[in-house]
């Protein structure tokens, strides 16, 4: 347990004036775009009880920021139109303009 890394050291100073590590939980992340590793915004990790997780209820809400998500709908309908192919779209949107697609 000590030598795995999923939880943080921290240097300590006793009463005693001894050196020690404490091993304490990380704070949880805040969510990040799939798309541009942006902070998500307008989520709210924990309430009161340090619960929930609230999202908005945007499509994709909670996975893409609203910027990219303008994208995915902007692309998805140019190839849906006949304007784009779907080979023109880089990798990290594709896999979005699909999932828009296929409703
Ligand atoms: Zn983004």
């Amino acid at each position: 347990m000590q030598r795995s890394r999923s939880l943080a050291r921290r240097q300590r100073v006793t009463p005693k004036k001894r050196n020690v590590v404490h091993y304490e939980r990380r704070a949880p992340s805040m969510p990040h775009c799939a798309i541009c590793r942006a902070e998500l915004n307008g989520i709210s990790i924990r309430n009161a009880k340090g619960r929930t997780r609230k999202s908005n209820a945007r499509a994709f809400g909670g996975v893409l920021c609203a910027r990219c998500t303008g994208d995915v709908i902007k692309l998805a309908s140019r190839i849906e139109n006949g304007e784009m192919k779907l080979n023109e779209i880089g990798m990290r949107h594709r896999e979005y303009v699909l999932q828009l697609m296929a409703h």
